[in-house]
């Protein structure tokens, strides 16, 4: 596993749209490097909660998410459904020191794949459910700043 480098907000590669993963880690050694760096990177910044391949510079529909301990990973996400609505704050390691409010669904359903090409079906809230309307954003080169309603300035005195 190695650490990758993180791709900042200006970077054009953070404004395309990923594709869709057609060959899974069994058949593409390359994909469980870059799921098993991906990982590495997200765990040793201590920041995130979650990062998409194209924050790692790599367009593929894929992210990886670490809640409170619990590891996930989404290839060729879809939302099948959303619920409610709700406000809270984020960040994102491609947008250093920025923070904002932004609206998201409160509860989302997705299908994915794991890395072997089994597809699964996982209903979130809360942090895990803004975790995944977050990244999956990412993968149609969308940033929070673009969505978010305003942005939270930390005073200091
Ligand atoms: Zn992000």
């Amino acid at each position: 596993m190695a650490f990758r480098n993180i791709v900042k907000l200006g970077d054009e590669i953070l404004r395309k749209k990923s594709k869709e993963i057609k060959k899974f880690v069994n058949d593409d050694k390359k994909l469980a490097i870059l799921l098993d760096d991906m990982k590495e990177t997200l765990i040793k910044t201590n920041l995130g909660v979650g990062l998409a391949a194209p924050q790692v510079g790599i367009l593929k529909r894929a992210f990886v998410m670490d809640i409170n301990g619990l590891y996930f990973e989404m290839l060729n996400p879809v939302i099948l459904k959303t619920k409610g609505m709700c406000e809270e704050v984020e960040g994102c390691l491609s947008v250093p020191g920025v923070h904002g409010v932004v609206r998201r669904p409160e509860q989302v359903t997705v299908e994915a794949y794991d890395r072997y090409g089994d597809k699964y079906v996982l209903t979130a809230e809360g942090l895990l459910a803004r975790c995944i309307l977050h990244e999956y954003d990412h993968l149609d080169g969308i940033v929070f700043t673009d969505i978010m309603e305003r942005e939270i300035v930390d005073e200091i005195e």
